[in-house]
């Protein structure tokens, strides 16, 4: 009987079993008792809107310090749902989600298929762009960063955050491992090429960018934390230079 539900009534259902307000999620406003268990977390995913803990908190850093306003224009690959219905409400036409299309997945409405190494957008025409979890499955990161320099507006803003261990200090990769159980193996999953070590925001800077970062996660306090059940993690803006 379970099985039979759809997955719409599954989560429509599920939500109503966590009616309460412990918890409350920023992207779309709901409150629960907690939020849903995703992968091996519990009160992670938001019932309502999908929200993770870094969703959340990134959608608290861009709304906080004001980084998008209508006008703006946005490259968002790989977009989160629940992203995605916020940005396009506010920017329109200039959002534009993008991801590199594979068989067996579905895409939002609009989602342009692009590859994050071959941008096909002009030269210093975008405002921000963000990958979120993107960049650990390509296996030229370099050129990727340089693509998305390419296309960001002389001041614009591009937000990159990728899986790391921090207590890793070199970033392991080795391109010659390319089946899908040997990464697994050595890269956690069977579709990541590498695993950032804390030098990855070295390499993402090389194209030029400078980076804007307040300890952020760490500035807001425990109980609002609790709260939003934010993701305790570094953001890095980077910046492209005015000139
Ligand atoms: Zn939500």
């Amino acid at each position: 009987m379970w099985a039979k539900l759809k997955k719409k009534w599954k989560r429509k259902l599920l939500a109503k079993l966590l009616a309460g307000n412990n918890v409350e999620c920023n992207v779309c406003n709901h409150r629960y008792a907690s939020f849903f268990p995703y992968l091996n977390r519990a009160n992670a995913q938001c019932p309502n809107c999908g929200s993770l803990e870094r969703t959340r908190l990134i959608y608290r850093f861009i709304t906080e310090l004001e980084l998008l306003r209508p006008g703006s224009k946005m490259l968002h690959i790989a977009p989160e749902a629940a992203l995605f219905h916020k940005f396009k409400a506010m920017l329109g036409d200039g959002y534009l989600p993008a991801d590199k299309f594979e068989e067996g997945y579905t895409y939002p409405n609009d989602t342009l298929n692009m590859d994050i190494t071959a941008i096909e957008l002009p030269d210093n025409s975008m405002d921000m762009v963000m990958a979120i979890h993107v960049l650990e499955h390509v296996p030229d990161d370099a050129k990727a960063l340089r693509e998305v320099y390419r296309v960001l507006k002389p001041g614009g803003v591009a937000i990159l955050q990728v899986p790391y261990e921090a207590d890793r200090k070199t970033t392991y990769e080795d391109a010659t491992i390319v089946n899908p159980e040997a990464r697994r193996q050595h890269f956690g999953q069977s579709d990541h090429v590498r695993i950032y070590g804390s030098d990855y925001i070295e390499r993402f800077v090389q194209p030029g960018f400078i980076i804007e970062h307040a300890d952020y996660a760490a500035r807001i306090d425990k109980a609002t934390r609790e709260r939003y059940v934010f993701k305790d993690e570094e953001i890095f803006l980077l910046r492209k230079p005015l000139q």
